[in-house]
């Protein structure tokens, strides 16, 4: 593939064949070895009707089902722009939540093993059903699909500020409930509040250094102090809404004259049926998956009041596995696009009306998880950013899990874990090698890309005290 380098962690794919706009990838050279594959999905992507601006690519990019994970697209709605399942990915609203503790690490010190030991008790978690929330029945899975976060904080399980500080104030309106199959609730029925497999996790981390002293102020982050970050999705819901409307627009594309060069980006004009009745059912899993990780909160919270007394303050939660319906510039006239993002974080920039009104001359606070071993970040939204507000959304995999498995064992992964002073509470030994830090790019070197790239400015590091792995 040939890039051009038109600044510092900024490439282009020049248009050729059937591609609509350009490629652009934000990245270094030594983060894009082995992105051959990934970067053919970027080209793929560029051809999709209604396609503006370009086809983009986070520095933590790596192979996905059809659009790669860390690829930006948006498509004019207006001007046959299509949404395609496969650039939202199997996880909708696959995302992370970072609550602070009142409480710094010599303040947790001879308590972490009772917490952690209350974490692996109170988390629920693996492949299969079973969840925080045991559902009356069917009206109550209706309550969450529509009303996300929101319900869950009316039922008791969070408080005012849980939904002030959660993207779209914790649920999104335009869910429809009818989009969502038979099949996909009685998947999703047995599984809220609850992490999912290996790469799902909950993990109380330690601040480790703060590189802007006013925006971790406003965040409330300060050196030392605990946090518990949360990274799950939708869940078996969420894939089965996918794996539906996949086969629905596979169906239905030749009606509307598209053609793709990979089945996997089936889609269709936004304003089709088949596209209204995806952006339906995948807002009632974006509500599942923000009711999911309040849940999982709620549960953290209670583990830390009876052990410490420590009380858990949501910083932020935002998703990277989503498409929005959004107003913005292009070539200087005001669009309303949709905006996948797929392994990607949105990053809105200070002064922007949809962000909490205590964050609004800050910026976007972007949660970005690195390996349990290693270490995360958080980041802002800046003025100028690029690629429709958005930035990368974690380390990115190098290693596919199969591979990762046969390196090491999940004895082995966690022994080095505890010697290194991390608390380890997984589901599987399996799961564990799977998601050993070698599996991952260095997620400082995806964080500083970034924020050279002018996507976003570095904030705080993290580093994990101990992990509840799915
Ligand atoms: P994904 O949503 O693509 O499955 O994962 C997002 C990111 O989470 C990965 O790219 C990886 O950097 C990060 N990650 C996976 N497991 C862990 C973990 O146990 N702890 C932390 N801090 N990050 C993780
Ligand atoms: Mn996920
Ligand atoms: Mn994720």
């Amino acid at each position: 593939m040939e890039l051009v380098q038109e600044a510092s962690h900024r490439f282009r794919i020049d248009p050729h064949g059937p591609m609509r706009v350009p490629g652009v990838v934000f990245a270094s050279r030594t983060l894009l070895r082995d992105a051959e594959k990934s970067l053919e999905q970027v080209v793929n992507v560029a051809t999709l009707p209604g396609i503006v601006g370009a086809s983009y690519a986070m520095p933590d990019i790596h192979w996905g089902y059809g659009f790669p994970i860390g690829g930006v697209a948006a498509t004019d709605v207006a001007d046959g722009g299509v949404v395609s399942p496969g650039g939202v990915g199997f996880d909708i609203s696959c995302g992370v939540r970072l609550l602070t503790a009142d409480i710094d690490r010599d303040g947790l010190a001879s308590a972490l093993p009772v917490v952690m030991d209350g974490l692996d008790r109170a988390i629920p978690r693996g492949a299969g059903p079973g969840g925080v929330w045991h559902l009356t029945g069917p009206g109550q899975l209706e309550r969450i699909l529509l009303g996300g976060s929101r319900y869950a904080v009316g039922e008791g399980h969070g408080e005012e500020r849980d939904l002030t500080r959660c993207e779209d104030g914790g649920a999104v309106a335009d869910a429809d409930v009818d989009q969502v199959s038979a099949r996909a609730r009685e998947r999703g029925l047995a599984q809220v509040g609850s992490l999912g497999s290996a790469n799902h996790f909950l993990e109380v981390q330690r601040v480790d250094e703060v590189y802007d002293e006013q925006a971790a102020a406003a965040f409330g982050i300060a050196v030392g102090q605990v946090c518990v970050m949360i990274h799950c999705g939708s869940r078996g819901l969420g894939h089965q809404i996918c794996t539906d409307h996949v086969r629905l627009m596979d169906r239905a594309m030749a009606r509307y004259g598209i053609k793709v060069p990979d089945r996997q980006l089936a889609c269709t004009p936004v304003d089709s049926p088949e596209g209204q009745r995806y952006l339906g059912a995948m807002a009632a899993a974006a509500n599942y998956g923000r009711a999911n990780r309040q849940l999982l909160s709620d549960a953290a919270r209670i583990v830390f009041r009876r052990a410490t007394g420590a009380r858990l303050s949501l910083v932020y939660d935002v998703s990277h596995n989503l498409a929005k319906i959004e107003p913005h510039p292009v070539a200087g006239a005001r669009r309303t696009l949709c905006v996948h993002r797929k392994g990607a974080t949105r990053a809105f920039p200070p002064g922007h009306p949809d962000l909490p009104g205590d964050l609004r001359d800050v910026g976007q606070p972007v949660l970005i998880p690195g390996t349990m071993g290693t270490a995360s970040y958080v980041l802002v939204g800046v003025a100028d950013g690029d690629a429709f507000h958005s930035t990368c959304h974690g380390a990115g995999r190098v290693l596919s899990r199969h591979r990762a498995a046969r390196a090491v064992g999940g004895r082995e992964v966690r022994a080095r874990l505890e010697s290194a002073g991390i608390a380890v509470r997984p589901r599987s030994l399996r799961g564990l090698s799977e998601e050993m830090p070698e599996a991952y790019k260095d997620v400082s070197e995806v964080v500083a890309a970034s924020e050279g790239a002018g996507l976003c400015r570095t904030v705080a590091r993290l580093v994990p005290l101990g992990v509840v792995k799915g």
